[in-house]
C-alpha cells in the first residue's frame, strides 16, 4: 500500500535505536524526511546513516540532545523546515516502589513522558491545522491500559499523557483540519530498554536476565516479544494519508498479552 506521505517532514524524538528509530526507519521508507533525535551524539550519528541506506532519496537530519530540555526541543522542531509528522519518545521512567519517589523523582518522570509531548505538540499543532495535514503519534506503554505496581512513575506520567490527548485530539479544530493524535503502546518490544529491565529484575531476584526474559516471553500468547519493525509498521500506517479518520486512539501491540475486551 501506498502511505501517500512521499516527501513529508516528520520528528522523531528519541530515535537513535530501538521503537523511536523503528518508526523512523519505516517512515523513510515511506520516503518521508526526517529529523531525528537521541542524546549520544555517535549513535544517533550512526542511526542517521542506517536511514540513509534505507532511502537514499530522503533528507536526514539529528539533532542531539536530552529532548526533556526546552534548547533541544526548539532544535528539534527547528531542524525541519515544517512538521508534518511528530512522533514524541523518551525514555522510560525507573521501576521502583512507591514510598522511594520522592517529588523530585515524580516531576522528573512527569516531564519526561507527559511535560515533554505536550510541550512539542503545542509548539507544532496550530501549523499542521494551517496547512491541513498532521499526524501525531506518542509513543507510551502497555501499562497504560493494564498498570503494574512497580511501574507507578510510567502509569502515572504517562496516564495524564493519555488523558489530555484524548480530549485534545477529538477537537473540531483539529479533525476538521486533518490533524490526528493516537498513541502507540507497546507491550515487550526486543530493544536495549527491554534488556535492561530483565538485567536489573535478574538481580534483583537473583536469577539470570536470560531465563527471566524466557519465562516473560512464554507468558505472552505470541510466545516473543515484539520485534520493533512490527511497531515502526503501524506507526507509519497511522501517519499515512489513510489514516485521516483514526484520533484519540490507544493502540496496543502486545502479542495478545492484555487480557481484557477493552
Ligand atoms: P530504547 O531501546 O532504550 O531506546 C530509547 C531511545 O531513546 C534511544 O535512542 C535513546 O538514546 C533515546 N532517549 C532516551 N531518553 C532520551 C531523552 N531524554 N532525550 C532524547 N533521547 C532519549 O527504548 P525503547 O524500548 O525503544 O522504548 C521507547 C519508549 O517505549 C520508552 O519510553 C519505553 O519506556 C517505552 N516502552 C518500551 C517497551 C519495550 O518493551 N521496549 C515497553 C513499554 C514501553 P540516548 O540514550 O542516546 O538518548
Amino acid at each position: 500500500m501506498d502511505l501517500k506521505i512521499t516527501g513529508r517532514w516528520a520528528v522523531i524524538c528519541a530515535a537513535s535505536e530501538g521503537l523511536g528509530f523503528a518508526c523512523a526507519a519505516a517512515l523513510v521508507a515511506e520516503g518521508v524526511n526526517v529529523v531525528i533525535n537521541a542524546r549520544r551524539t555517535e549513535q544517533l550519528e550512526m542511526a542517521a546513516l542506517q536511514l540513509q541506506e534505507i532511502n537514499s532519496a530522503v533528507s536526514i537530519r539529528w539533532i542531539s540532545g536530552d529532548i526533556t530540555q526546552p534548547e533541544t526541543q526548539e532544535a528539534v522542531l527547528t531542524a525541519s523546515p515544517m512538521v508534518d509528522i511528530l512522533i514524541t519518545n523518551a525514555g522510560g521512567p525507573p521501576t521502583g516502589h512507591f514510598s522511594e519517589w520522592s517529588h523530585d523523582i515524580w516531576y522528573q518522570a512527569i516531564n519526561t513522558n507527559m511535560l515533554t509531548p505536550i510541550t512539542l505538540i503545542q509548539a507544532v499543532i496550530n501549523k499542521m491545522a494551517d496547512r491541513s495535514f498532521g499526524r501525531i503519534i506518542n509513543i507510551t506503554s502497555g501499562t497504560v491500559k493494564a498498570p503494574q505496581n512497580e511501574l507507578g512513575l510510567s502509569n502515572g506520567a504517562r496516564g495524564g499523557l493519555t488523558t489530555f490527548v484524548s480530549g485534545l485530539a477529538k477537537s473540531h479544530l483539529l479533525m476538521r483540519n486533518n490533524v490526528t493524535i493516537n498513541n502507540l503502546l507497546p507491550g515487550a518490544f526486543e530493544t536495549q530498554r527491554l534488556r535492561q529491565t530483565f538485567k536489573q529484575k535478574a538481580l534483583r531476584y537473583g536469577d539470570s536476565p536470560e531465563n527471566m526474559a524466557m519465562q516473560r516471553s512464554q507468558k505472552i500468547p505470541a510466545g516473543r516479544f515484539g520485534i520493533p519493525e512490527e511497531f515502526g509498521a503501524c506507526c507509519a500506517f497511522l501517519c499515512s494519508t489513510h489514516a485521516g479518520y483514526i484520533t484519540g486512539q490507544n493502540i496496543l501491540i502486545d502479542g495478545g498479552a492484555y487480557p481484557g475486551v477493552f
